[in-house]
């Protein structure tokens, strides 16, 4: 290959904008993780199957909605060392009325997975362009759905562990907004470093996705947030009713900066 210099300007535009971009997301890691003060969570909806049922549901939604989030963290982080008492103060932003790039499937290949990524932060910033506050500020986008009654589970959600950006499919009735809220949660808590903690097969890792790691006994009474689901018997759990019943587990802990692992 042949290196004009046109070439070579456009390789090293390609690699400027490369390690700009990674230390961006290096400087918003380490600001949205020192916990010395709340991270700025902002929820942000968009009505997925273009349903007025759904608009309706969005239309109502108030802060309030979303208050058991702040509880939850807030409550959780006692057990462990951050000096902010609010982990995090969450808040309704706009609604969005363009959809996100079409999420990868689980199992599709590590490249589309990148290329989703990348298109998905470039959408966020077109919708939401604010690169001071991204630094703290983590946005959720909720696809609301209205519940078909059909069983039909709902696309996988995402937490990008790069950028701060959760995409969450959530249902759109009251009913379901405990739930809705665990959900948004685990995402929110993956953009912020914490893995899954449950198997192929859906359900708890122990000892890492169980609440009490003190031996694998049954039924357990809560579920470890990254896990999502209460074990009941080996091989057999429950998705959590509500955050009253999830709690954040010491390696979530770690691996969100809660807890010093020195
Ligand atoms: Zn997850």
């Amino acid at each position: 290959m042949t290196l004009t210099p046109f070439k070579i300007f456009r390789i090293l535009l390609l690699l400027t904008i490369l390690a700009a971009t990674a230390f961006y997301t290096k400087a918003q890691r380490l600001s949205s993780t020192g916990w010395l003060e709340p991270l700025n969570v902002v929820i942000y909806p968009i009505n997925a199957d273009g349903k007025r049922s759904t608009s309706q549901y969005i239309d109502q939604l108030k802060e309030s909605h979303f208050q058991a989030i702040d509880r939850f963290t807030a409550k959780q982080s006692k057990k462990y060392d951050i000096l902010t008492k609010k982990p995090t103060i969450t808040r309704l932003g706009k609604s969005v009325t363009t959809l996100p790039p079409v999420a990868p499937a689980p199992g599709d290949s590590t490249i589309s997975n990148i290329f989703w990524s990348m298109k998905f932060r470039f959408w966020a910033w077109q919708e939401t362009p604010d690169e001071l506050s991204n630094q703290h500020r983590a946005r959720m986008f909720v696809l609301y759905h209205s519940p078909t009654g059909n069983g039909q589970p709902l696309d996988h959600s995402y937490g990008l562990n790069k950028g701060l950006l959760g995409l969450v499919n959530a249902y759109a009735s009251n009913k379901q907004s405990a739930q809705n809220n665990i959900v948004i949660t685990h995402e929110l808590l993956h953009t912020v470093g914490a893995t899954d903690k449950y198997g192929p097969d859906g359900h708890p890792l122990f000892p890492d996705g169980y609440a009490s790691s003190s031996g694998q006994q049954y039924p357990q009474r809560h579920a470890e947030i990254m896990a999502g689901s209460i074990p009941l018997s080996e091989g057999r759990s429950r998705m959590a009713d509500s955050l009253r019943q999830c709690v954040v587990g010491k390696k979530t802990a770690e691996e969100i900066k809660w807890l010093s692992n020195i």
